[in-house]
């Protein structure tokens, strides 16, 4: 075993045993909750690895960097999912290798996601991202819809040729009432996406918790968890 394949190996070994964990503390079976190892900034070599060692879902955030990624690794039967703030230029690009798409936050997002879709003759999964800290009729510093907007948003999504409403996304705001209440964060998710599926029951899956909170998110009653630097290491600083 090479010695990158070996930390690989550990290290995801270590998160499995946190959720399980977390799921176990939770009353919850650990199939009820999805990981999704966030590769940005690493090599394809390391999603090859990945998938090798099992991983079924890995999370991208620039297009720059996932698209030539996605396209090293499309021999390997993988979900992709897109995780990042998401300009309108980069669509036709992203709808190109994303199942997924978890950072939908706006309207004209939306129509430009369904035109690819169609265009590509693509069932695209869309999850609202939520910002816990935006105010009404804001869009959060990281992207995501204010909650009062998700009903809005949802419909449209609904609506779309070429676009599935899956469920909710959030990250743990860094300001406003949330700010360091990750648990709290979480559980004001979960209610949102209560009343999300009260209207659109398909929806539910919730991704929430990252490295280094999974567990509150898993408590909280997340489906997906999106794991990144306890997986594959600290990573490089982005110039
Ligand atoms: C990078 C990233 C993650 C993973 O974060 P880690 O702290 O490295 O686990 C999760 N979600 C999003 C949206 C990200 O950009």
């Amino acid at each position: 075993m090479t010695d990158r394949r070996a930390q690989l190996a550990a290290n995801l070994a270590e998160v499995e045993d946190r959720i399980a964990s977390a799921c176990a503390s939770a009353g919850r079976g650990r199939d009820e909750v999805t990981l999704i190892v966030v590769t940005k900034t690493y090599p394809a070599s390391d999603v090859r690895i990945l998938r090798e060692l099992g991983v079924r879902h890995v999370a991208e955030n620039r297009d720059q960097d996932a698209a030539p990624k996605a396209a090293a690794c499309e021999d390997l039967s993988l979900t992709w999912h897109f995780v990042g703030q998401l300009q309108t230029n980069k669509v036709r690009s992203v709808v190109g290798y994303a199942d997924v798409v978890q950072s939908v936050d706006r309207v004209k997002l939306v129509t430009a996601l369904s035109a690819a879709a169609v265009r590509r003759g693509r069932d695209l999964g869309c999850l609202l991202q939520v910002a816990l800290d935006a105010e009404s009729g804001e869009r959060g510093g990281r992207g995501g819809v204010a909650p009062d907007a998700i009903g809005e948003l949802a419909a449209a999504v609904e609506d779309a040729p070429g676009l599935r409403l899956d469920g909710l996304m959030t990250v743990a705001p860094l300001a406003g009432p949330y700010a360091g209440r990750q648990r709290a964060a979480f559980d004001r998710l979960m209610e949102l996406s209560s009343r999300l599926r009260g209207d659109h029951p398909a929806a539910n899956m919730v991704s929430a918790g990252m490295s280094g909170d999974l567990e509150d998110a898993v408590a909280a009653g997340a489906t997906h968890v999106r794991v990144g630097t306890a997986v594959l290491g600290d990573r490089p600083r982005l110039g």
